[in-house]
């Protein structure tokens, strides 16, 4: 099953919406294998917005998301990457279509709650790069007989 790498940003921490986000994503049926509260630094976001160092708004996304610590997830599902994104909606947040986290949610460009993977091959990066082997668990829950179909995994 695919695995995909969530950040539950500052202006999802400072607002206090972490548990709705979380029970969003796990009502839908992604399994949660791994989760912790950290601090981000400069440095770790350098690297995983390295597509827009170079971008104007950089330095104050950079402040943005040390504001709080975040929750970083990790997510297995049958195409989760895809379904994660779909759940979050486009980046800016006035655009985002109702009934998506960040359309729901979010006002903004910057401040939009959640970051998901954009792809397999960068969520299986960004895995690594917020989490240790020994902080992922790879279980069952009892339901995913009522979440998929025998076909489907
Ligand atoms: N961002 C921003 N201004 C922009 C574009 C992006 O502040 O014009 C921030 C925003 O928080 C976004 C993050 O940079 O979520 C990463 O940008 P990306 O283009 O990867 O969007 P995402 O994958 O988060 O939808
Ligand atoms: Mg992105």
């Amino acid at each position: 099953m695919e695995r995909t790498l969530i950040l539950l940003k500052p202006s999802c921490v400072g607002r206090g919406l972490i548990g709705e986000v979380t029970s969003r994503l796990e009502k839908k049926g992604l399994v949660i294998c791994g989760m912790k509260m950290i601090q981000l630094d400069e440095k770790i976001l350098r690297e995983h917005y390295s597509h827009l160092v170079e971008k104007p708004f950089f330095p104050v996304l950079v402040k943005g998301m040390m504001a709080t610590p975040v929750i970083a997830m990790c997510l297995k599902g049958v195409d989760a990457v895809e379904v994660v994104r779909l759940m979050c909606g486009v980046t800016n947040g006035r655009k985002a279509a109702p009934g998506t986290i960040r359309g729901d949610f979010s006002m903004s460009g910057s401040q939009n709650i959640i970051h998901a993977s954009d792809s397999p091959e960068n969520a299986e990066i960004e895995i690594a790069r917020f989490f240790k082997p020994e902080e992922l668990f790879d279980y069952s829950p009892l339901e995913i007989g009522y979440i998929y179909s025998p076909d489907e995994v």
